[in-house]
């Protein structure tokens, strides 16, 4: 296979771990283009990345012609996205225009408006089939994995699924009394807007972080955990149509979410400007200014991620159930990125995706979500890149904790 070039926008937590896996691929590309708001961290990752040569640029991912300029001068076959759900639109508009197939993690969120789903970038569906491009949209652990995981569940265990709980845990600690895992200004526009799940072909609301019960995660015990609402689940009731119920779950320690009250009762968390000094600032962007990046939690991060999908439904007209799910400790993450396990679990599986785009596997004109391609050849890669996974048939959803 002739070689390929491969263009990153993004130099945050995620992005550090999407270059440095990306570099390791000499076999399929020839040279990787770095471009983010701040060059200088682009530099930083570079300077430690590698074989495969890394070039870094400066660009405003806001500006469709500033990233044409930039796509035209370096010319690559995939673009990888991860920015901020912010510039998606402005990336795949990008894309389209300058002929590269498109990849990204998050979904499109205006910036004023605490608010995601996939019409705006399903919208360009027919767009990207003329262009004969691929977006591949939702490429991180939740959504990514976990719409692959469902799609394995369906093609090797069932006939029909008809519950769903996706499952996700962080037992880990940084050591700091209060920070995000990703971009703190997009995970807590996630947190405090209402929780929604599906139910029965409806979309029931809930208040924010208004559900919550303990869920076993595997070696690491119970632990509280809060329905929200994430983007996976518009796709996957859409893909899988014999769904009757579909939740998201995450956990939250009782300090994280004593900070977060806190800080919403004072009006940081809000995303309406207020005048400040004679200048209209946003509170919740400032106050991501005052955080610590997520990109420096992992030195000192112990612990281990959880994240699964818990399946119900019906296989030769019995009813079964599933769990698949990976475990992911802080410390190997950084052994082998120098980054946290959330930016870990979230960049290799866009390594994984943007390796099958650009082998030719992943290629099929057209806007699409992680469920709609084969979930093996991705399953495959999965362990081998880092991030091996467990599957428990008929099992009991509970786990033993390890022995102290
Ligand atoms: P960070 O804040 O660490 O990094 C974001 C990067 O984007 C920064 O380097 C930032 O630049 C750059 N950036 C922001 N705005 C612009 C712009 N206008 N032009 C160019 N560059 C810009 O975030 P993370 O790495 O934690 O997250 C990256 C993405 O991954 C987000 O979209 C997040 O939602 C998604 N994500 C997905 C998950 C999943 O499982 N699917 C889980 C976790 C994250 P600067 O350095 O100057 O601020």
């Amino acid at each position: 296979m002739e070689k390929k070039r491969l263009m990153v926008i993004g130099a945050g937590g995620v992005g550090t771990v999407v270059v440095k896996k990306c570099a390791r691929m000499a076999d399929i590309y020839e040279e990787i283009l770095l471009a983010s708001r701040t060059r200088s961290k682009c530099d930083a990752i570079a300077a430690d990345s590698g074989p495969v040569p890394v070039r870094t640029a400066e660009v405003d991912a806001d500006s469709v012609d500033d990233l044409i300029r930039l796509i035209n001068r370096f010319n690559p076959n995939l673009l990888i996205n991860v920015a901020l759900p912010y510039q998606d639109i402005s990336i795949m508009e990008a894309c389209l225009q300058t002929g590269v197939h498109y990849l990204d993690t998050a979904n499109y969120e205006p910036k004023d408006k605490a608010e995601f789903e996939y019409s705006w970038q399903w919208a360009y569906h027919d767009r990207y089939v003329k262009a004969g491009l691929t977006a591949l949209l939702g490429s991180g652990f939740d959504p990514g994995v976990t719409n692959v995981f469902t799609a394995y569940a369906a093609k090797h265990y069932f006939d029909e699924i008809h519950y769903l709980d996706i499952v996700d845990c962080n037992a880990g600690s940084h050591g700091l009394p209060f920070a995000t895992n990703f971009n703190p200004e997009i995970n807590i526009r996630e947190i405090t807007q209402p929780g929604r799940y599906y139910k029965d072909g409806q979309w029931i609301k809930t208040k924010p972080l208004e559900i919550s019960k303990d869920i076993d995660y595997p070696r690491i015990g119970p632990k509280p955990s809060y329905l929200l609402f994430h983007e996976e689940l518009e796709s996957l009731v859409k893909h899988f149509p014999t769904i009757k119920q579909a939740r998201f779950w995450m956990t939250f320690s009782q300090q994280y979410i004593t900070y977060l009250q806190v800080l919403q009762d004072v009006g940081m968390t809000a995303i309406k400007p207020v005048e400040f000094q004679g200048m209209q600032i946003q509170p919740l962007q400032f106050l991501k200014a005052v955080l610590p990046e997520p990109a420096s939690l992992g030195e000192n991060y112990q612990g281990e991620t959880s994240i699964g999908c818990q399946i119900r439904g019906i296989k030769d007209g019995k009813e079964r159930t599933c769990y698949i799910f990976n475990n992911c400790n802080h410390q190997s993450a950084y052994h082998d990125t120098k980054s946290q396990a959330v930016s870990y679990t979230t960049g290799v599986p866009a390594t994984i995706s943007a390796r099958l785009i650009t082998q030719g596997v992943y290629q099929k004109p057209g806007v699409w979500n992680m469920e709609q391609f084969d979930p093996d050849p991705f399953m495959e890669l999965l362990g081998a890149l880092g991030l091996p996974w467990e599957i428990i048939i008929d099992g009991q959803l509970a786990f033993e904790k390890p022995e102290a």
